[in-house]
């Protein structure tokens, strides 16, 4: 079943069931709170905290999302991309937790010869909120699941809320069991790689207050109007229904990774580690090639920074595969050709995309060149003197002198077992702010254009850390 086909059938299935179909939004979130799309919900917040009437009772969408918290999981584990699609549905006051429970059984279970996804019941486990007794009498009654494949999570996994006063509710999560040959045995709780989560439904049902973190608050009451929020994975189970292992492997993704792997010489499924940076690879430069679509372009901030860490990533991970010259203008193609079907604009705005990409990956090439060598000395003499980090110094005349990304850093160091002495490197940056401050301050410089500053003034802060979960995200 190929990816734009489960899309169909998602929109289908509930648009027949009497839901709006809203188009994806924008990866670029109208929420000044959040750094990109992050979930199904996202475009829907107002309706679903009563702030402004829904102009509908019922919708459904297929949302292009981001998550940078999930960057170093990409390759690694089977399910997470930087960007992906969450297939929701959503009610705002209309049906709940009982019809929400059907609808999901219904389309998962109906054959695919009747328009379904074609999930033999056998192979689908659930998890509720330890409390919700209510969700779980549904699953046994719309579902018939035995109780060993109903588990009970906690707040920490089942329960939403935003981390602030308001709507919250239990969870419960839909996974595929992927079998014997994947793992233990015994469902989520036993192992996440077997068993494969494919869809979260959230219902929102209380107002909570006094909220001290996300798992210590009171519950205030009922909201008079409940809601339902949901969100699948498109990619997850296009990976399952596609019999491929991974959600890299998918008709969306694989032409990428396949390049990478006839550029490098390097065939897919020999090598491990191989392996993991052919997989950032395709995903990265998916993500990027859908950021930049959505009018992101690289800089030293922000969304903008997001971006140009995907886009070194991917340079660093072909360099990783023995690749030193430009791949974009082959790895790009490949993305784009697999994504236009879903996305027609990736192929209309495709010379304005490439020509950022491109001129980005060789400004970066050049960039590595002149740093590389030095980072490479610079961790032998380290290993030599049996020191077990890089000197804060040499980070910093890494990133003043060639424009080399601390992170970079931290990473190159980490692959070769040594951390970054990131105190002394932060040290640096700080005087070397006040330096530029004062020297700016001296030749009194009055309304003269400081913007390039900005970019060390980004650089300095913590511009990349914990804004992917919807609950803590935050511009940073
Ligand atoms: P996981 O525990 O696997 O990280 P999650 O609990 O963080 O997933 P939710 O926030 O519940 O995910 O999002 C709803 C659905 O979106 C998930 O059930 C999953 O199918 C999909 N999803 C979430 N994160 C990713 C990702 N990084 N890449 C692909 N699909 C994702
Ligand atoms: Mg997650
Ligand atoms: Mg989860
Ligand atoms: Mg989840």
């Amino acid at each position: 079943m190929q990816t734009a086909d489960i899309r169909r059938r998602w929109l289908e299935f509930f648009g027949d069931r009497g839901h709006t179909v809203v188009p994806s939004a924008s990866l670029v979130s109208d929420d000044p709170t959040l750094l990109f799309t992050v979930a199904g919900m996202v475009p829907f917040i107002p309706y679903m905290s009563g702030l402004v009437p829904a102009p509908f009772p019922r919708a459904t969408s297929v949302q292009k999302c981001i998550r940078t918290l999930d960057i170093e999981e990409v390759g690694k584990t089977t399910r997470h991309g930087t960007f992906f699609q969450m297939n929701g549905n959503f009610s705002f006051g209309d049906y709940f937790k009982e019809t929400a429970i059907e609808y999901a059984w219904e389309l998962l279970t109906t054959s695919e010869a009747d328009g379904g996804l074609g999930f033999a019941e056998k192979d689908l486990w659930v998890t509720v909120y330890e409390d919700d007794d209510e969700a779980i009498g549904m699953w046994k009654k719309t579902a018939g699941l035995p109780d060993h494949r109903i588990q009970r999570l906690g707040k920490e996994d089942n329960y939403w809320s935003t981390g602030q006063p308001g709507p919250a509710g239990p969870c419960s999560e839909i996974y595929f069991d992927r079998g014997p040959a994947y793992g233990a045995e015994g469902g989520p709780i036993a192992d996440e790689n077997r068993y494969i989560e494919i869809w979260n439904l959230v219902f929102m049902q209380y107002l909570i207050g006094n909220v001290k973190s996300k798992v210590d608050f009171d519950i205030l009451g009922e909201l008079p109007r409940k809601n339902i929020d949901t969100g699948m994975g498109l990619e997850r189970v296009a990976f399952i229904k596609q019999n491929v292992e991974n959600l890299y492997e998918i008709d969306q993704v694989r032409p990428v990774l396949d390049r990478a792997s006839e550029l490098s010489g390097r065939r897919y499924g020999a090598d491990h580690e191989d392996d993991v940076r052919m997989r950032v690879v395709a995903d990265h430069v998916r993500s990027a090639l859908m950021l930049m679509s959505d009018g992101v372009t690289p800089s030293n901030e922000g969304r903008g920074y997001v971006l140009r860490r995907l886009l070194r990533r991917t340079v660093r991970s072909m360099r990783l595969l023995g690749v030193d010259r430009s791949t974009f203008p082959e790895l790009f193609p490949a993305s784009r050709d697999a994504m236009a079907t879903a996305y027609p604009e990736v192929s209309a705005d495709y010379e304005r995309i490439s020509r950022t990409a491109y001129a980005e990956e060789e400004a970066f090439l050049r960039t590595l060149s002149g740093g590389t060598t030095i980072l490479d000395l610079a961790v032998l003499k380290t290993k030599e003197q049996g020191a077990p980090a890089l000197a804060g110094d040499t980070a910093f005349q890494l990133h003043d002198t060639y424009g080399f990304p601390i992170d970079l850093t931290v990473e190159i160091a980490e692959e070769a077992g040594l951390a970054v002495d990131r105190g002394a490197f932060e040290r640096l940056m700080t005087e070397q702010k006040q330096r530029a401050k004062a020297d700016a301050k001296s030749k009194k410089l009055g309304n003269a254009d400081l913007s390039a500053f900005a970019a060390f003034r980004a650089q300095g802060e913590t511009v990349f850390t914990g804004y992917t979960e919807l609950e803590t995200e935050s511009r940073v």
